[in-house]
């Protein structure tokens, strides 16, 4: 396989660099205490949906004019046609862009109104939500977040218990969602709601909706994790009633439009650079004077522990140029998409180990001021805790790649 640039996508590689080198608002700055989502793809120091609300009058306002200099160009939702507000870039130029904004340590813009729900709407939608919905996300005017997990149904989606039923021009709503992602900094919810509670197969009883979190009805209430950040929340809702409207897709045809969002969630290239750039920093630390003074004795141990991390993220970056090229030309990624996201998962959690175990008993520390190397792996190590969750778990993906991938038998 080669990966080099055509010349055409070098030029556009180049156009980009320029692009964030000239217009990137420079008081928006990296904050060591900002709020992670826990998603691998995110910049450090950077969580545009909540910088966007942000107390600070500067971080919010620089957080606003980076995305309206995005949408300038299309690039907060790059991928989508012209006429919703995208730029009609191909998968490859995709990957490119999002590559390039990653190195430079620049924040993506509206994660998961623009890469989930965004292409669910264009394939799935009326053309009233299109309009309504779409440009307003590619101006970085709304952030959405994704309801599916409820307690008791996470793995096990199709189990899922909150109620919708149809009154009138409505549903009314009534149930819980939890561990929905940033839910308390979005203006918007996708969630999935049981309007048939006597289908024969349980998926077949599912819709999913659009719920305005304003809506009468609906509470949010955000989780504080192990780190002390509040990354995803609970939702309540008692009544809330959401307008037939709102309903993409058909009733009880739900889970395929679901599927759809999912089969995005897991294509990417935004951990792989994460991960090149936290273990080129480690390696650099291991060569320095600061680094012999903090570092473990026995670090020779550790050099091939720390090899085969760099040969794991190669390899990622390979999975991820091997899935962009099959996008390219025109596939959904499937069962090769739980390929990615299981390896990038668990290699979180090495990486994270391994750097670790590289500061010796420094490895505990927290506070990032008191730490070498500002506490990098050992606040990855909290934050990869979840990696194996959060887009579906290990063993869901090996199930997947078990049963689509290879066609095993099911147990
Ligand atoms: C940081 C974070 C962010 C998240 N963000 C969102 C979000 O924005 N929106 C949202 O809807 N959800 C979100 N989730 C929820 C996430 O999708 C679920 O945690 C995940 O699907 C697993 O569900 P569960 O937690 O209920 O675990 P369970 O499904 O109860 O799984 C428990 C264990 O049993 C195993 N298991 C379950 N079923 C099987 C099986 N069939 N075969 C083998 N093993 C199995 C699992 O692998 C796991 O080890 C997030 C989770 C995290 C941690």
């Amino acid at each position: 396989m080669n990966w080099e640039d055509t010349p055409a996508e070098a030029e556009f590689r180049e156009e980009v660099r320029a692009f964030i080198r000239d217009r990137f608002p420079s008081e928006y700055v990296p904050d060591p205490e900002a709020e992670h989502s826990l998603e691998p793809e995110d910049v450090f120091g950077y969580n545009w949906p909540v910088d966007r609300v942000s107390d600070d009058p500067v971080r919010r306002e620089a957080a606003r004019r980076w995305a309206a200099t995005l949408a300038e160009r299309g690039w907060i939702a790059p991928h989508w046609p012209t006429e919703y507000g995208g730029a009609g870039l191909s998968a490859l130029e995709e990957f490119i862009l999002q590559e390039e904004m990653m190195r430079a340590g620049v924040p993506t813009v509206n994660g998961i109104g623009a890469f989930l729900l965004g292409p669910t709407v264009l394939e799935h939608g009326t053309e009233q939500q299109k309009s309504e919905h779409l440009p307003r996300i590619a101006r970085g005017e709304t952030t959405w977040a994704q309801g599916f997990s409820e307690p008791g149904s996470g793995s096990d989606l199709a189990s899922l218990r909150t109620r919708a039923v149809r009154d009138g021009d409505d549903y009314v709503v009534d149930g819980q969602k939890v561990w929905t992602s940033l839910g308390q900094y979005a203006d918007w919810l996708f969630v999935l709601v049981r309007t048939d509670p006597d289908a024969e197969k349980p998926h077949r009883g599912i819709t999913f909706l659009l719920v305005d979190v304003t809506t009468p009805g609906v509470t949010v209430r955000p989780i504080e994790d192990i780190r002390g950040d509040a990354p995803f929340c609970e939702i309540f809702f008692e009544g809330a009633r959401v307008p037939v409207a709102n309903r993409v897709g058909e009733e009880n045809r739900g889970w395929y439009v679901a599927m759809t969002a999912l089969s995005f969630e897991r294509a990417g290239i935004g951990a792989t650079i994460k991960y090149e750039q936290a273990l080129a920093r480690l390696i650099e630390y291991t060569r320095s004077e600061e680094g012999r003074r903090y570092l473990r004795d026995d670090l020779g141990a550790l050099r091939h522990e720390i090899a085969q991390r760099y040969t794991e993220i190669r390899m990622l970056y390979n999975l991820a140029r091997y899935t962009v090229s099959r996008q390219a030309t025109g596939e959904v990624p499937g069962y090769e998409a739980s390929v990615n996201q299981l390896f990038s998962a668990e290699l979180h959690q090495r990486l994270a180990r391994t750097g670790a175990k590289v500061f010796g008993r420094y490895g505990q520390l927290w506070q990032r001021d008191d730490a070498p190397l500002g506490a990098t792996f050992t606040h990855m190590r909290m934050d990869s805790v979840a990696a194996t969750f959060l887009g579906g778990t290990s063993e869901i993906q090996r199930n997947v790649i078990a049963t689509r991938g290879l066609n095993l038998p099911r147990a």
